[in-house]
């Protein structure tokens, strides 16, 4: 039996998001494909030098990417769809297939399990042919020798994987199993012969339910693999929950190795002295990839002690890839040094794996200091960790979620008299401008004052509000010009957060965030919105609509304490929100919004945990929302990914209007919820913002009649898709007086 230490994976992007200038750069035509991979190849050697000197045994390679992982697999099997084909140039065609070219669309872009990391979709139909198709997994090989080359495994290939668009109706894309399983042979055989000990397929849909034909298919696949010929061993890696019945399915194939994510899947640890394991070397993910917090290392030594007897060879790891959490603690100067004594980013969790190694292979005496220390900083008090007013009025206010009910708010509301039928309205951001993002660099370097960049801000709302009126719309909003980002302004004001300087972890492709740190609980010291609402309100006769973030997205958005329950955090947060709404109302705003694009993205993956999730999310949503009058509105906007699963959730948020994403479904939603008995007031988006095509009148109001088949006039909203920051002028203005337009027209033939 040995001990050694590895990762699933690592950030690629570099300590000052080198990666992203590269490409961004590149695609600019001001650098050559030879400086983008002159960086890359820079980038990924660093990252093993780092690797290597903090004393990890086992290197992975392959986890390096100009843009997306499951992108690369595509590449590498051949799965190009044909509408890339005629792009002779790798690199030109490998990008188009990420971000689209004139005229070609890109693959679809969703979110990676329960993180906010996105995924390039790959299109696969009856017609598609695999064939190994590169050399990445090779070059790094080459460029690591002893190396570990990490591919996406085939199972979640496949099922992460969609229908293309001529694909018939029936046709699933697991059906390919048997085409895809001889490309994964030959690329065996090639990492094989190339020096290859081990490959690590990752199989992540493993963490979420699966089916008995799914499970026969994984069985299928990795006897199929183990019985190769000519192989590297073979890591089995799943991480974000537990294998659950997929553990002794694959017990029971020739596998050499099997990673556990003990994090999130820790329910795993049950099942392994049953498993069958005893000759598989486990990697044991007990460094958690997705949190930035120290890893309990005296918890997690036992752990890994009480496997000693049950399993094969040990190696110690991360739960899942490492690319989930900023790089390195040691470039923040700015936080706190008690709750910097409590984190660990990328380069700290390798510290801790390998104090973890050492004191299995060498003893826990070996590392007695070290783990002292540790502890010690784990465990340092931390001001601000625990507020007791916080917790007095939370308990006081106890249950906290009830208003009138619907009707009599929304018949309060009309009684105002305030707005025609068919109102209209966008979703809060306004085009981020350069001169705007110039006036916050200016206010952060110095150059100006406070005052100075209010009036830059001021000038900014002056004008997104005369442009509403020019352009007739009725429900009006500030613009969000003072949002950096709609999570972190709102964390920067908030007690119990705190946030990082280089924090950053890619979201997709060149976008990367800065997630704010939730360490303590969580508290207002003074109004977040209100001047800006109210200033705004004061340059207009419309009514001015607030805008607040929800506590679901705050938490999802932001790296979470994990010494409070999540829902306790969530409530927390909302009682914060409460209390903006109650001002907001106070100070004469009538409308407020509260935004939850992220409650899809929370949803457990088991079917089994989602209730709970879904009862404390909305409870935290409507508690935030309570205790104001019927007249006022709450509106909610949710966004990004299939809301199919969660209609009846959008109904129990009480909001008085939601306004979701539907432009590119045709309005399918609108139907789904009216199904699903929801009754209040919906915004389906006539007009995706996510595409710099102006849609014309005419659109909007077939979109108009088409939802109108659904939903009665006086439930219907009419409002873009999403907000417009990342949108211009030139794109926005003619859309939204299309809107407009289309709106007024639908009016008057009610
Ligand atoms: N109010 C936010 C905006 O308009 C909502 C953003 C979102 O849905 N992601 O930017
Ligand atoms: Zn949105």
């Amino acid at each position: 039996m040995t001990v050694s230490t590895t990762v699933l994976g690592y950030p690629r992007i570099g300590p000052r998001r080198e990666l992203k200038r590269a490409t961004e750069s590149f695609w600019n035509g001001r650098t050559s494909a030879a400086d983008l991979q002159a960086t890359a190849k820079e980038l990924r050697t660093n990252v093993w030098t780092t690797l290597r000197d903090a004393g990890i045994e086992q290197l992975p390679s392959n986890t390096f990417s100009l843009y997306d992982s499951v992108l690369d697999q595509a590449v590498l099997v051949g799965a190009v769809p044909e509408r890339f084909a005629h792009l002779t140039d790798e690199l030109d065609r490998y990008f188009a297939m990420a971000r689209g070219v004139e005229g070609i669309a890109p693959l679809e872009m969703t979110k990676w399990f329960d993180t906010n990391y996105h995924y390039l979709v790959p299109e696969l139909g009856p017609e598609t042919t695999f064939a190994v198709s590169g050399r990445k997994p090779f070059d790094e090989l080459a460029e690591a020798p002893g190396s570990r080359p990490v591919l996406v495994g085939p199972l979640s290939f496949l099922l992460l994987a969609k229908p293309d668009a001529d694909a018939p109706k029936d046709f699933r894309p697991l059906d390919l199993l048997d085409r895809l399983l001889p490309v994964y042979e030959d690329l065996l055989a090639q990492l094989a012969q190339a020096g290859a000990e081990w490959v690590q397929l990752d199989e992540p849909v493993l963490a979420a339910d699966r089916s008995a034909e799914e499970l026969a298919a994984l069985q299928a696949t990795y006897e199929r693999l183990a019985a190769a010929t000519q192989r590297p061993k073979l890591l089995v890696a799943n991480y974000f929950g537990p294998y659950g019945q997929a553990l002794p399915v694959l017990a029971r194939t020739g596998v050499e190795g099997l990673a556990l994510d003990l994090v999130a899947g820790a329910a795993d640890l049950d099942q392994i002295a049953s498993a069958g394991l005893g000759t598989k070397t486990i990697y044991a993910g007990l460094v958690d990839g997705r949190n930035v917090w120290r890893t309990n290392l005296p918890e997690a030594l036992s752990i890994a002690a009480a496997l000693l007897g049950s399993v094969g060879d040990l190696v110690v790891s991360s739960s899942s890839s490492l690319l989930h959490v900023p790089l390195d603690l040691a470039q923040e100067n700015a936080l706190d040094d008690a709750l910097k004594d409590r984190l660990a980013f990328a380069r700290e969790k390798l510290d801790e794996i390998v104090v973890l190694g050492r004191a299995l292979k060498e003893g826990r005496e070996s590392v007695a200091a070290a783990l002292d220390d540790a502890e010690t900083a784990r465990t340092r008090e931390l001001a601000g960790s625990v507020d007791n007013r916080v917790r007095a009025r939370l308990e006081a206010l106890g249950d906290g979620t009830a208003r009138g009910p619907a009707t009599e708010r929304a018949a309060a509301h009309h009684a105002l008299g305030a707005l025609p039928a068919l109102p209209t309205t966008t979703v809060g951001s306004f085009p981020q401008t350069a001169s705007i993002r110039t006036a916050r660099a200016d206010f952060r370097a110095g150059r100006i004052d406070a005052a100075a960049y209010e009036q830059r801000i001021k000038a900014e709302v002056d004008s997104v509000i005369a442009l509403q009126e020019e352009l007739g719309l009725d429900v009006l909003v500030h613009g969000e010009p003072e949002r950096n980002d709609m999570v972190q302004y709102f964390a920067e004001q908030l007690a119990g957060f705190a946030t990082t300087e280089h924090g950053w972890v890619q979201s997709y492709g060149t976008r990367y965030v800065r997630p704010p740190l939730l360490y303590g609980d969580v508290s207002r010291p003074k109004p977040m919105t209100v001047t800006w609402a109210t200033y705004a309100q004061s340059k207009t006769a419309k009514p001015v609509k607030g805008m607040l973030t929800g506590p679901v997205t705050m938490l999802a958005w932001s790296f979470v304490r994990s010494d409070l329950p999540l829902s306790q955090a969530a409530r927390q947060v909302a009682l914060a929100l409460r209390d903006e709404v109650h001002d907001l109302e106070s100070a004469g705003i009538r409308y407020v919004q509260v935004d939850e694009p992220a409650l899809r993205e929370l949803l457990p993956l088991h079917a089994a945990d989602q209730a709970e999730y879904l009862e404390w999310a909305v409870a935290a949503f409507r508690f935030a929302t309570s205790g104001i009058a019927d007249s006022t509105q709450i509106h909610t906007h949710m966004c990004y990914s299939e809301f199919g699963e969660i209609v009846d959730t959008i109904g129990a948020l009480d909001a008085d209007v939601t306004s979701v994403e539907a432009a590119r479904s045709r309005m399918e939603l609108v139907g789904d919820l009216q199904r699903a008995g929801y009754s209040r007031g919906i915004g389906p988006g006539v007009y995706d913002i996510h595409s710099p095509r102006v849609p014309s009148a005419e659109e909007i109001e077939e979109s108009l009649r088409l939802a109108l088949v659904a939903v009665p006039a006086d439930r219907l909203w009419v409002n873009p898709d999403c907000g417009l920051k990342t949108r211009t002028y030139d794109d926005i203005e003619p859309a939204l007086r299309n809107l407009v337009a289309a709106a007024r027209k639908v009016r008057q033939s009610l």
